[in-house]
């Protein structure tokens, strides 16, 4: 079927099928990529605003393609007048700073207004370099895509695009009280589907999705899996167990604490409100286990809504928790593999969730996930063996998988071992070389339509 053959390219060693003949002298792998990212820089810190996933897996993306020879120069809005034109990110790949719209204070939702200006921008760095500097363009959510879809087809070269997230997918599961996507993003994505060389989705649901929703050409999607950073989430070298015990040493935590651990934007849509209704729900049950809870949330706002963290720490007083949630702002990522370490369970109840890379950086540290079972997640966390999937979003679903944990170390630590297997099948590496692949396919066939 449709899906099954999607799901072959993402776990085949060739994600798209080769080119049936190709023109001599002809070699498909770029030099150098043109990379888009308008609405949110690789150099933020992610887990809070606008910066997330989408910015870790632009940096890590673009690291892993340097190191295998594709050069990477990533554009993006700049946010201050003191920022340099550009940045060196890591060898081989360059951040570029584009003036468009006001520094600061711009919001997401007002970008496309400026996005002429980033366009101009963008289009201008090939005036300093020869031309073919750039042979294809990458562009990551559709603000991107639609700069992308100008600057390749004055380059003459092929575009390929990630939505990330898309406005009808999460229009379809909205938090309660969330303002839906508007029409002009849908129009926006819709007109990307048509004009893009290959779009590239996290997961096969994720392309059926585009099949479905924007009737993409099944032809022109391929499934990349993102990866997660191996080498810095990882267990403590002494295993699972006693690295959890070191991590909790090092945050000052106690050593018998049951930890459901939430880390990401506070928004309506990643639902930490659901995980502290579920731990209210819990302690009515347990009382007894109230001395050794702790429930972290690791992460700033974004956007706004009711769970913003002082809506989310009034919510907290009113369910009368207070005390066992520790609220902690965003953190870089080796401390954030410390906060995996040392929690029993992350939980990610996220009304969508395109893939959830914090599911699995948690496993990849030793930590199983409670998980909704929507978008990517199913595909991040295996149900019953690295974690627990639960449907839908009742508080009382979310605090009996809890008490699973609480009830049964022997689970919980077979579930750790398992988790650490799942999520190493994760890398950017292979993330990387998969999307090399989309790269050749996309350059091959333009080139098979130049000289046909
Ligand atoms: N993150 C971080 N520090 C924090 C919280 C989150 O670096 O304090 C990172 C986290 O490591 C992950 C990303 O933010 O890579 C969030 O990605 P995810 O796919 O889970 O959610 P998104 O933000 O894309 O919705």
């Amino acid at each position: 079927t449709r899906l099954e053959g999607l799901h072959r390219r993402a776990h085949g060693s060739t994600l798209v099928d080769p080119p049936r003949s190709r023109p001599p002298g002809t070699h498909s792998r770029p030099r150098r990529v043109a990379m888009l990212s308008v609405h949110t820089s690789p150099l933020h810190q992610p887990g809070t605003g606008d910066a997330g996933g989408m910015n870790v897996y632009v940096v890590e993306l673009a690291k892993c393609l340097a190191a295998i020879g594709i050069e990477v120069e990533i554009f993006t809005r700049a946010t201050s007048a003191a920022l340099p034109p550009h940045v060196e990110l890591a060898p081989g790949v360059l951040v570029r700073h584009v003036a468009a719209g006001p520094y600061e204070g711009l919001a997401k939702e007002n970008l496309p207004a400026h996005l002429c200006a980033f366009a101009h921008g963008v289009t201008q760095a090939w005036v300093d370099h020869r031309p073919g500097h750039y042979d294809l363009v990458h562009s990551h959510y559709w603000l991107s895509g639609h700069v992308g879809r100008l600057a390749a087809g004055r380059w003459g070269v092929p575009l390929v695009h990630a939505m990330h997230t898309m406005a009808k997918v999460k229009n379809a599961s909205l938090a309660e009280g969330e303002t839906p996507e508007p029409a002009v993003r849908v129009t926006g994505e819709t007109q990307l589907v048509r004009a893009a060389d290959r779009l590239i989705a996290n997961t096969a649901k994720e392309a059926d999705e585009l099949l479905r929703h924007y009737g993409a050409d099944a032809d022109r999607v391929a499934v990349v899996h993102p990866g997660v950073d191996l080498g810095r989430f990882r267990p403590d070298a002494r295993g699972v167990q006693a690295g959890r015990s070191a991590a909790r040493s090092r945050l000052g935590l106690r050593q018998d604490a049951l930890i459901p651990l939430f880390v990401g934007r506070i928004q309506p849509l990643k639902a930490p409100d659901v995980l502290l209704r579920a731990v209210a729900r819990l302690l009515e049950e347990r009382p007894g286990l109230r001395e050794r809870l702790v429930v972290p949330v690791v992460g700033g706002p974004s956007g706004s809504g009711l769970t913003e963290p002082e809506g989310l720490q009034k919510l907290a007083a009113c369910l009368g928790v207070s005390d066992v949630v520790l609220f902690r702002p965003p953190v870089g990522q080796d401390q954030l593999a410390d906060w995996y370490r040392a929690a029993s369970v992350l939980v990610t109840p996220s009304y969508s969730e395109s893939f959830g890379l914090v599911a699995v950086e948690a496993q990849a540290c030793g930590t199983p996930v409670i998980a909704a079972e929507v978008g990517g997640l199913p595909v991040a966390v295996r149900d019953g063996v690295s974690g627990v999937l639960v449907p839908g979003h009742d508080p009382a679903d979310y605090a009996r998988a809890l008490r699973a944990f609480a009830d049964d170390p022997a689970r919980s630590a077979r579930m750790s071992e398992a988790a650490v297997r799942h999520a190493r099948s994760f890398g950017w590496d292979t993330a990387a070389a998969a999307t090399a692949d989309v790269y050749a396919a996309a350059l091959d066939e333009r080139r098979i339509r130049l000289v046909s």
